[in-house]
């Protein structure tokens, strides 16, 4: 069914909003104008939620995490991005792929079943989308997805 783009990812910012103010992360959220798409809004959730936290846990404090929502021609871009440790170019292909981990010792909290990018994806693509990732060693990580203007969109 369609839903407000803005409004599921306004929920998701105040949500994750007091993890990141633990881990002294600023964050910030932008959407840039109302967007109705019709897709699965638990699903999207997970997927944003999840790459949330994979920002969250591969940053540092006083680093910066932002998610944002914009429209770019016929597509709607969800972007994560973050200043955190960033991800070696030799792994980089493998990150959606699943069960696989950079060095499982890496990340502040050792938990991870290297499942989340992997369903993050399966999601993204059953919506007819595409996600991918761009990293910069000790720089950040930028997540993109992409989602065709499916549904009806209101200005
Ligand atoms: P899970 O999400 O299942 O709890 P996970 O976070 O380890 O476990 P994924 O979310 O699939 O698994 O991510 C795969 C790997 O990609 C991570 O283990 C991590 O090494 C790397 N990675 C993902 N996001 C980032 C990021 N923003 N910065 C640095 N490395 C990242
Ligand atoms: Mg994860």
């Amino acid at each position: 069914e369609p839903i407000s783009l803005c409004e599921l990812t306004r929920t998701i910012a105040e949500r994750v909003q007091p993890a990141f103010e633990k881990s002294a992360i600023q964050f910030s959220y932008l959407c840039e104008k109302e967007f109705v798409i019709d897709v699965d809004p638990a699903r999207l959730q997970q997927v944003i939620f999840n790459t949330l936290e994979n920002a969250r846990k591969h940053s540092s404090e006083g680093g910066r995490v932002s998610l944002s929502v914009k429209q770019k021609e016929d597509d709607i871009w969800i972007v994560i991005q973050d200043e955190g440790e960033g991800i070696p170019p030799e792994d980089l292909p493998y990150i959606f792929d699943r069960l696989y981990r950079v060095e499982k010792s890496r990340s502040r909290d050792s938990g991870g079943t290297g499942l989340g990018l992997s369903i993050a994806r399966e999601i993204i693509e059953s919506h007819g989308g595409t996600i991918e990732a761009s990293s910069v060693i000790g720089k950040g990580t930028t997540i993109r997805i992409r989602l065709r203007k499916g549904g009806r969109e209101n200005v």
